[in-house]
């Protein structure tokens, strides 16, 4: 990865210049690249030869280390970490199953780190990802980091948007943004991260990835969910639900991205209710202005919050088919 590789988020990185403070808040929307730019970051102040944030060179002993995650002075600290492991994670080790909170137990592990000196004797890295992640304790606990930090230790916090962190914590940042990109960089984008055999998938994937390129490249190359989303619309198309297919067909995606195709459905039929255009199901128009002729707004908004709730609850396997279930036995009339 190069500064290169994420052009919408260079200006903003080059912006910062040579000199990076104790602490910075990246934020930005989903699927920006945020991590992908935090450790570039990262990997540009520990490189020895490197001249300019966000370029390092990629050659020498420490980018080696990076690059192979066995840096020994940066950690990534994330909500996926494992729940027996209950302690900051390292970037050979990302983890995806277990807690999804920041604890107060990892975030001391950082104050004992951030104590000891850089085995490498250049600076210390941390990100911390995402920022919003951890609870009243562990906020508490990495204020205490944030306002004596060692002259050697970055602080890097990602979050969607600085609201989410505790403003005690968002105002010892600096804070750079990471801008989406307009829709037709974010294709050309595409069409060199993405295998061309899914190019026709790339606006589409875009639009509902809500123009976040990064997310929209791991979608478009999934060519099994937009098979079984159209099998999906295809039976919203029908007269008479069938809600045991409908739980059916959403049980072979990740809940995640059944979340993404109800939630930006009802997006777009609500904001053609409001008389504005279909903005992220741009190959379903027919059924959306159906849906939008013949469902009443609160319905929408009632099945909306069925939706939410799926989202939060996603990640518990229990009942996930009949979760499902009950939602489509609820969808709004027509
Ligand atoms: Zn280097």
């Amino acid at each position: 990865m190069q500064l290169n590789d994420l052009p919408w988020a260079a200006q903003s990185i080059s912006d910062l210049g040579n000199t990076l403070p104790n602490s910075l808040l990246i934020y930005g929307q989903s699927g920006i690249g945020k991590r992908a730019a935090s450790k570039l970051i990262a990997q540009s102040i520990l490189c020895s030869e490197n001249q300019n944030l966000g370029t390092p060179c990629g050659k020498c002993s420490d980018c080696d280390l990076f690059l192979a995650e066995t840096h020994p002075d940066f950690r990534l600290i994330t909500d996926e970490a494992d729940e027996e492991a209950n302690e900051i994670d390292t970037a050979a080790s990302t983890k995806k199953s277990g807690q999804k909170n920041i604890s107060i137990a990892m975030i001391r592990g950082l104050s004992e780190y951030v104590t000891i000196k850089p085995l490498r004797d250049r600076a210390k890295v941390i990100v911390i990802d995402p920022a919003d992640s951890m609870n009243a304790s562990s906020a508490n606990a990495l204020l205490k980091v944030l306002e004596e930090p060692p002259i050697y230790a970055h602080l890097i916090l990602i979050t969607r948007s600085p609201q989410m962190v505790l403003p005690t914590i968002a105002s010892r940042c600096l804070k750079l943004k990471i801008n989406t990109p307009s829709e037709s960089a974010a294709i050309q984008w595409l069409k060199v991260h993405a295998d061309s055999k899914h190019d026709r998938y790339l606006q589409l994937a875009l639009r509902l990835s809500g123009g976040a390129p990064m997310r929209a490249v791991e979608l478009c190359e999934d060519e099994q969910f937009f098979v079984i989303r159209e099998d999906i619309f295809g039976e919203l198309d029908q007269r008479v639900l069938d809600t045991f297919r409908l739980a059916e067909l959403c049980e072979k995606l990740e809940p995640a991205q059944t979340s993404a195709i109800f939630n930006t459905l009802l997006l777009d039929v609500m904001c053609v209710q409001e008389g504005g255009g279909i903005q992220h199901n741009i190959d379903q128009t027919e059924i959306v202005e159906r849906w939008a002729n013949s469902k009443t707004g609160k319905d929408l908004v009632h099945w909306s919050d069925d939706w939410v709730e799926f989202s939060r609850s996603a990640n518990h396997p229990l009942n996930k088919r009949l979760t499902l279930e009950a939602i489509f036995l609820k969808t709004p009339k027509s």
